[in-house]
């Protein structure tokens, strides 16, 4: 059986629109399935606008993936069957949006002193009506000629280290957490090796985490080897929290992963899907 719970559509940074990628949830088989989109969850409420399962037919979960900081880390938390309407929520997603706008601003200042004028715009215009993010600058700059691929938008602008990574207007991982738990839902910890933390400053984390109310960590994010896998595993059965598996698909590519995660066995590690999956219990081979 193949579920999902970490998608990205054109509502953040992802390729396929909401309508798209329902359809290839669905031309896949996968029979959960959660959209995620960086801070917003205008890309769920379109997919579920789009799409009503009939009795059988795949799932649909509404869910979002905050930024957020935490000991000087940008880290992201998703959640899993929040209530949408829940004013908690609402306002949390409005400050990430207003966050977005000015953290955009300090990224285009910081690109115009590094000879890259016009960069607000430009990444506006790239984003549309999707939240604002880094990979819209990029797709700016490679636009412009200014590098030759998005990989190197962020290799020498963007990403982690580099001038582009601004995170100053995050609200805080404990913030973000009680968002999601305010507003129904399931917060879990995203691609938790990601983060590139000691391992005790990643059981910190992750204590800090179940402080503010998470239940639950991220084992399989897209491509990954099977020693990350137990690693993640080893993780969650040391501190006692629940397992989610997500593709974090964004587009098509030979390095990312398809649409779908393969449900296992978990030996006495708890899925959050049983709570919307209760009936499966031992499905097929472990982890
Ligand atoms: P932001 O939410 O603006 O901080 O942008 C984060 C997003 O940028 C991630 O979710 C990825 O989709 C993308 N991203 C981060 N690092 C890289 C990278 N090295 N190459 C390409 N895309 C990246
Ligand atoms: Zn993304
Ligand atoms: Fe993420
Ligand atoms: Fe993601």
């Amino acid at each position: 059986m193949l579920i999902d719970f970490h998608t990205h559509t054109t509502a953040s940074d992802g390729a396929l629109s909401p309508e798209q990628l329902v359809d290839r949830a669905r031309s896949r088989g996968i029979q959960l399935f959660a959209i995620t989109d960086h801070d917003t969850v205008a890309g769920y409420r379109a997919a579920a606008a789009y799409y009503s399962p009939s009795e059988g037919e795949m799932s649909l979960l509404a869910g979002l993936e905050f930024s957020c900081v935490w000991s000087g880390a940008t880290i992201h938390v998703v959640g899993l069957g929040v209530d949408c309407t829940h004013p908690v929520l609402e306002q949390g997603v409005a400050r990430l949006a207003a966050a977005r706008i000015d953290r955009g601003n300090v990224i285009a200042e910081r690109l115009e002193k590094l000879g890259f004028p016009g960069a607000l715009e430009g990444a506006l215009l790239a984003a549309g009506d999707s939240q604002l993010g880094r990979p819209h600058f990029a797709a700016w700059m490679v636009e412009q000629g200014h590098v030759a691929d998005v990989g190197t938008a962020f290799d020498r602008y963007l990403g982690r280290g580099k001038p582009g990574d601004v995170k100053a207007f995050w609200p805080t991982l404990a913030e973000v957490t009680g968002w999601i738990v305010a507003a129904g839902g399931v917060a879990v910890l995203a691609h938790p090796l990601k983060y590139k933390l000691t391992r005790s400053k990643l059981h910190r984390l992750v204590a800090d985490f179940k402080d503010a109310g998470g239940e639950a960590v991220e084992v399989v994010n897209g491509r990954q080897t099977p020693e990350q896998t137990r690693q993640l595993c080893r993780l969650a059965l040391e501190c006692a929290l629940e397992v989610s598996l997500g593709s974090d698909f964004h587009r098509d590519g030979p390095w990312t992963a398809e649409l779908g995660v393969e449900l296992r066995h978990l030996g006495s590690l708890r899925g959050v899907w049983e709570r919307w999956l209760p009936a499966i219990r031992s499905p097929g081979d472990p982890l």
